[in-house]
């Protein structure tokens, strides 16, 4: 059967900037806005805002969104990129979620079983394991003051 052949062609293409969306990936729970070149963005509503300041200078990069469609604006970043910062969002989210599903898991116990999933062997050095730690108690402390209350 001619139809019935199915083909995988994967083009890699280095040239072409692709973006997506990490729900709750920023600090500030805002949906954040990672490009394959290694800048994030916060979105915010249809202009797309980059999250990542520099202390002297402010970025003026930005990505506006049209549905599927990711168009770059005319500025460029003034930093330089992070290669590894799509899997650092992913791994935030990651141990954010397993921190508050695994409370009784120590926070690095957390970051040093998320790690693997998100990060291959040699990219382990890339990761700043305290800091991620630390996300994972910010976010369960936060869970502790919002759930006080009276109980019965
Ligand atoms: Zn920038």
């Amino acid at each position: 059967m001619e139809g019935a052949r199915i083909t995988d062609i994967i083009i890699e293409d280095s040239g072409e900037v692709t973006y997506e969306v990490v729900e709750s990936g920023s600090n500030r729970g805002c949906k954040k806005l990672v490009s394959s070149d290694g800048f994030s963005f916060c979105v915010k509503s249809r202009k797309d805002q980059e999250s990542r300041r520099n202390k002297n200078m402010t970025c003026k990069a930005t990505v506006s969104q049209r549905d599927e469609l990711f168009i770059a604006g005319k500025f460029e970043h003034c930093h330089p990129a992070d290669s590894s910062l799509t899997k650092k969002v992913k791994l935030r989210k990651n141990v954010k979620q397993a921190g508050k599903e695994n409370i009784f898991t120590s926070a690095t116990k957390v970051v040093d079983l998320e790690l693997p999933r998100t990060f291959s062997g040699q990219d382990f050095n890339l990761v700043n394991t305290t800091s991620f730690a630390r996300v994972v108690n910010r976010t369960r402390a936060k869970i502790q003051i919002s759930s006080s209350g009276t109980y019965m």
